[in-house]
């Protein structure tokens, strides 16, 4: 099809002038019967790669979506277009399906959306529609190597053998190269033309702090910037409620949102923050799938999230619009521990350890973390952003290896059975009972580091952990362990070099399991 007539079509049917990146090399793709593979960021404008083919192609487009909650707001907005669409899923009666159905089969309709559940329903019907194009919409959701799986993905396999000759077009804002190599391979992909949309987004600033005193840093934060709207992601629902309240009580328009919420409760705040009437949602990763607020200025990640790929969805949901907007992330040692607790007692615990310990580096990192994140999503730069926190203000670096040689040995004369506090206590000369209980004021190496604040000597045994000469037994009360590079650092002269940015907080976790 020409490149005129695709954006006539465009302007059309979607009121757009010119087609984002990709969009329009995906389009003809599918037009020529390839099956497709389309990796675009939050935002980028996935609907349109199959809305539009579904109006040129003579038979109905099947789009499998998982979230029965969007599918409605997805096909009034197509009505409201004059375009014909349904879905069909199980919060309507058999009546209503049956309706849908008959329509399909009298070809009264171009595009169905069904969540992957419910296509059982339509089974009955396949022989009677022709099926021109079947979209797979979070298609990351098929495979375990993704952070969101889905069972009910897993049997979309077989649509590849039931409509051989129907292109196939799987879509998701979230694949590293394993998880798009195992979407190919499980939907039956043949020979799928892959698009990757950059996703380097330069109006975001990013940022990572220590989350020493989060309330407040978020407090500040927010009462400084009076007329512009954001969101604070945290991990549990308690935490967004209790945050909520805060912000609350010192006039800030703030609201709570969770999927233990009543449904009403849910999508009143929902439009509130859409229309402007409420300023801050502190909010769970249940809220933004499918919010479409091109203003929202500025994302806060109250806790560490789980992943590279969900901490980018989240952040994503800022600056839409294109206009700067800011991300912050607060980074706590408490927060790491629980998490790596959480992951390793949950499905595939090893390649969620996996995940949550590449989202630990790039909080950790020393270079420019727009380049650890572009690249983590396979792209190569070779330019510093000059947007982010470390390209701002590059972390100075000094000779640490008196202070590392103190705290390894530290741990060594505890035997390896304290975790962080105690050896900061010994470290520091502490007279506190968990060092006079056990006699460690005895031992060599007791007050050594008196000279050095609490705060700092738990931001170098951290730096310490992250280079790699000790580490935190999660498995057995988070005790500090050496680990065989310790000993060079110990009995062999190598020099550390350490940095005076504070990076954690030894603060106790407020994460509980939501
Ligand atoms: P995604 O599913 O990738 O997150 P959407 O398909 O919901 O993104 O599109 C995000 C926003 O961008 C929507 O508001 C959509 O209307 C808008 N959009 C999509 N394509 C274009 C385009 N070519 N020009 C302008 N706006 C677009
Ligand atoms: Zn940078």
């Amino acid at each position: 099809m020409t490149t005129e007539i695709l954006h006539a079509k465009l302007k059309e049917n979607f009121g757009f002038e010119k087609f984002r990146p990709n969009q329009e090399d995906i389009i003809n793709c599918i037009l020529s019967g390839q099956d497709t593979l389309a990796i675009m960021p939050t935002g980028g404008g996935k609907s349109i790669c199959f809305q539009l083919p579904a109006l040129v192609l003579p038979g109905i487009t099947i789009v499998i979506s998982p979230l029965i909650a969007l599918m409605k707001d997805q096909v009034d907005s197509l009505k409201a277009n004059g375009i014909a669409a349904c879905y069909i899923n199980s919060s309507q009666s058999s009546e209503e399906q049956q309706l849908h159905i008959q329509n399909l089969k009298d070809n009264k309709v171009k595009l169905v959306y069904v969540a992957p559940e419910s296509l059982s329903y339509l089974e009955n019907a396949f022989s009677q529609i022709t099926v021109s194009l079947i979209a797979i919409d979070e298609a990351h959701c098929i495979s375990a190597w993704g952070h969101d799986f889905r069972p009910a993905y897993t049997n979309l396999g077989y649509l590849k053998n039931r409509f051989p000759s129907t292109p196939i077009l799987a879509l998701t804002a979230t694949a590293d190269k394993a998880t798009r190599t195992d979407i190919s391979d499980q939907l039956n992909l043949i020979n799928p033309k892959i698009f990757v949309a950059s996703f380097d987004r330069k109006n975001l600033s990013l940022e990572v702090r220590p989350a020493l005193d989060r309330v407040k840093q978020i407090i500040d934060f927010i009462k400084d910037k009076p007329n512009e709207c954001g969101i604070v992601y945290c991990l549990s629902r308690k935490t967004t409620e209790e945050l909520a309240e805060k912000l609350q009580k010192i006039g800030i328009k703030a609201k709570a949102y969770h999927a233990g919420l009543d449904n009403k409760i849910r999508s009143k705040t929902q439009d509130e923050f859409i229309n402007d009437d409420c300023q801050v949602v502190c909010a769970t990763i249940a809220f933004g799938m499918g919010i479409d607020k091109s203003n929202v200025r500025w994302v806060i990640h109250y806790n560490l999230p789980k992943n590279i790929e969900g901490y980018y969805q989240e952040i994503g949901r800022a600056g839409r619009d294109g206009l700067p907007s800011e991300t912050v992330l607060f980074e706590s040692y408490g927060d790491v521990i629980q998490l790596q607790k959480f992951a390793s007692e949950g499905l595939n615990a090893e390649v969620q350890l996996a995940k949550l310990e590449r989202m630990k580096q790039y909080a950790d990192a020393l270079s420019c973390r727009r380049k650890i994140l572009l690249s983590y999503f396979g792209e190569l730069v070779t330019e510093n952003c000059g947007n982010c926190d470390i390209c701002k203000n590059p972390p100075a670096f000094f000779d640490g290896t008196i202070i590392a040689q103190k705290a390894l040995s530290a741990v060594m004369r505890l035997q390896e059975s304290e975790a962080l506090p105690v050896i900061v206590d010994f470290l520091r000369g502490s007279k506190s009972a968990s060092i006079y209980d056990k006699g460690y004021q005895n031992l060599k190496t007791y007050s050594v580091g008196a000279d050095i604040s609490w705060h700092d000597w738990n931001q170098y045994i951290i730096q310490l952990i992250n280079l790699g000469y000790c580490e935190i037994a999660f498995h057995q009360q988070n005790k500090i362990k050496l680990t065989a590079f310790a000993k060079k650092v110990l009995f062999e002269g190598e020099k550390v070099q350490l940095t005076t940015v504070l990076k954690f907080n030894a603060e106790k976790s407020e994460i509980s399991q939501a």
